[in-house]
């Protein structure tokens, strides 16, 4: 059996119920034919916002140009129309998060 140690956008298979980086909980989500999507546990709320390419995922597809609702941004969601979804894991992982710029401190 190969184990995968890695965390991509989406696998071809089903991991751990676990991140094998960080260790938090996730679930798999399919998304298209053969793929699946690691995802953080809580749904979180979102609106369409084609300005920015964050990807989360519902209804088993990865949806991109959407804005997380957060406390600082959360004025700018009177009157859409706020959906929850799913984000990938690989956005929100603590094991990835200083490889990456422009997360939130
Ligand atoms: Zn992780």
């Amino acid at each position: 059996m190969t184990k995968s140690s890695r965390l991509y956008m989406t696998h071809y298979n089903r991991g751990e119920s676990y991140c094998p980086l960080c260790y938090a909980s996730i679930v798999w989500r399919k998304v298209g034919e053969h793929k699946y999507c690691p995802c953080d546990r809580l749904p979180v709320l979102c609106i369409r916002d084609l300005g920015t390419n964050f990807r989360v995922v519902k209804n088993g597809e990865i949806i991109s140009g959407v804005k997380i609702l957060t406390p600082e941004n959360a004025a700018g969601f009177v009157g859409e129309n706020p959906f929850h979804a799913l984000q990938p894991h690989i956005f929100t992982c603590t094991a990835l998060k200083h490889h990456r710029k422009g997360g939130k401190s």
